[in-house]
């Protein structure tokens, strides 16, 4: 794949691939590439050049006969329906309750009816703890608990991968733990590929198959979290652990 803002190319080349089931951190310092990579794979991004495909199904453009077409919006919209993704800034739709978060794409993305949408809501807003506060606004959250909601939100369309964008990026320190213990328990629980983004090692340490370490849009280098975390090879991955750990 290939990713410019203008004249100004982000990602020159990049390629790789999450197996299913597989969860893969990117690390890298600030402005290396690793939010495009996630915008990109959401749609969120208009891809420059090549390809991403997501369980086989070509994402944004596909090759037609040696020429790279673009993927009409309904075929895109039903590939990107079995990706979750949980942002930095919770983004929760603050004019509706907890409940009703949750049950919004459900409901009107999927065709499910609302009762049936409600109880797998009720479930999942149990497993992140908090069916409490089901009828709760965002803004009567705390922050780990908005960021709690928008994880049961994203699990709520079923997805077969997980995007995470430096989802404890912006919660107080003491509200980070139960964000990530969620985040654990649903890798433990279910095998949903993730593609992570996060400034929190001892996380990436623990939910990672893969680490991925970038700088300036191309991966430096890669492997299980043990090595690269114990043993990096790269004199920009050391500079760059030196500084974060
Ligand atoms: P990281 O997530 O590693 O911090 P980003 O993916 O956010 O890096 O950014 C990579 C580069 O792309 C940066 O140089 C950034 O300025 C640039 N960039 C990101 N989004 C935009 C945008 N919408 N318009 C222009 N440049 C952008």
């Amino acid at each position: 794949m290939v990713k410019s803002f203008g004249s100004n190319t982000v990602l020159d080349d990049l390629n790789f691939t999450v197996g299913k089931g597989e969860r893969v951190t990117l690390i890298g310092p600030s402005g290396s590439g690793k939010t495009t990579i996630l915008r990109l794979v959401m749609t969120l991004e208009e891809l420059t050049g090549g390809y991403i495909h997501v369980g086989g199904v070509p994402l944004q453009y596909e090759e037609q006969g040696g020429r790279r077409v673009r993927i009409s919006d309904k075929r895109r919209r039903r590939t990107t329906q079995q990706i979750g993704m949980v942002f930095q800034h919770f983004n929760l739709f603050p004019n509706m309750t907890v409940m009703e978060n949750i049950i919004e794409a459900p409901v009107h993305v999927m065709g499910l009816g609302k009762d049936e949408a409600a109880e797998r809501a009720e479930a999942l807003l149990d497993k992140v703890g908090m069916a409490w506060k089901k009828d709760a606004r965002p803004s009567q959250l705390s922050g780990g608990q908005q960021q709690r909601v928008a994880i049961a939100r994203a699990l709520a369309m079923d997805p077969e991968v997980l995007l995470l964008d430096e989802v404890t990026s912006a919660l107080d320190p003491e509200l980070v733990g139960e964000v990530l213990g969620v985040l654990k328990d649903i890798a433990a629980e279910t095998d949903i590929s993730m593609l992570i983004v996060t400034h929190e090692m001892q996380f990436a340490r623990d939910v990672s198959d893969r680490v991925m370490m970038f700088d300036q849009g191309s991966v430096v280098e890669q492997g299980v979290p043990d090595k690269i975390f114990s043993a990096p090879e790269h004199q920009r991955t050391q500079d760059f652990l030196r500084a974060v750990l």
